[in-house]
């Protein structure tokens, strides 16, 4: 299929895109940044905008830059950036670990890390990066700029606190201690599909306990969370293979999954549970 008509905006600086974004949004005006999940749906027609703004050639939004304590990436940068390890330490080896999860190789060359979160698909890795490590999400629109921690931008399914008329201008995420270990665990059909369940752990470990623990799950409920029941399961403890399984007995029975069915719901349970315990184990070994 070809998609409906529509009228294309190509702009060179934030300041022309939110202006444009301002006058058309209301006639679901879009964003357009790699285009890998908006293109095809406009091919089938489940989305039908009659406005594209194309941030594509706004040279500041493809930028990543190292701050004292955080991360900024850009609106157009790539999954693709992120192949090999961005800063050093923790943060960019998990980044590395994760991007190979999220689709193919030409999706992850166009596709782009705010655009997933903009997307807010419950089953996208960055969200779940997002989510787990308390992104700081920036936003621009004619009225101003303002920031959401991820905790506060997710909604639920494939819904953002984002008005129609803003654009996400960057994502900052926290630049984590030497001392951090991380696990991720995802569980796909086939490598390259969207994750059925997945799982990012992080804790910092002092004198060989457990720290500052984050446990996030996604693709299971309406959006990517973090499950106080396992943290709290794991905060203090001595990593072990013990609380580790209780941990993710914890998170299994935490999770509302979005399935109809009780079977359904039953097999999510266990996915939980298996990519929380597969993730914990990996936290050992991954840094
Ligand atoms: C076959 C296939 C498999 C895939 N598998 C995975 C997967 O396993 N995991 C995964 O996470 N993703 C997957 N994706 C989706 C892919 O990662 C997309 O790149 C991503 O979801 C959207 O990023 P994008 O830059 O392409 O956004 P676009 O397609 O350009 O936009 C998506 C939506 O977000 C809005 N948007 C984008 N950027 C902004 C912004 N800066 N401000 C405001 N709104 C914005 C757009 O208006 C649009 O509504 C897959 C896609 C395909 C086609």
């Amino acid at each position: 299929m070809k998609p409906s008509s529509f009228e294309y905006h190509e702009v060179r600086t934030v300041q022309q895109a939110v202006e444009i974004l301002a006058e058309v949004c209301a006639d679901d005006g879009r964003i357009l940044a790699g285009g890998q999940t908006l293109v095809p749906a406009m091919a089938m027609r489940l989305a039908r905008p009659a406005h594209l703004v194309d941030i594509n050639r706004i040279p500041e939004l493809a930028v990543l830059t190292v701050q004292s304590d955080h991360l900024s990436i850009g609106a157009c940068v790539r999954h693709a950036a992120f192949h090999e390890p961005v800063v050093d330490g923790p943060l960019g080896h998990l980044l590395a670990i994760v991007v190979r999860h999220i689709a193919h190789l030409p999706i992850r060359m166009r596709g782009t890390f705010c655009g997933s979160l903009a997307n807010a698909d419950a089953a996208s890795e960055w969200c779940l990066v997002a989510v787990t490590l308390n992104a700081n999400i920036h936003m621009r629109s004619i009225r101003g700029e303002r920031s959401l921690r991820a905790s506060e931008f997710f909604l639920g399914y494939m819904s953002t606190a984002m008005e129609p008329d803003e654009m996400l201008v960057a994502t900052d995420l926290p630049l984590l201690p030497e001392d951090t270990h991380f696990g991720f665990e995802e569980y796909s059909r086939r490598a390259g599909d969207f994750a059925q369940a997945m799982c990012l752990v992080s804790f910092e470990l002092r004198n060989d306990v457990m720290f500052g623990v984050r446990v996030g799950v996604g693709a299971v409920e309406g959006a990517a969370r973090r499950l106080a029941e396992a943290e709290a399961v794991l905060e203090s403890q001595i990593p072990c293979l013990e609380c580790f399984a209780r941990a993710a007995d914890a998170a299994a029975q935490a999770i509302e999954p979005s399935e109809p069915g009780d079977e359904e719901r039953q097999y999510k349970r266990e996915l939980v549970r298996t990519v929380v315990l597969r993730a914990l184990q990996k936290t050992i070994t991954a840094v």
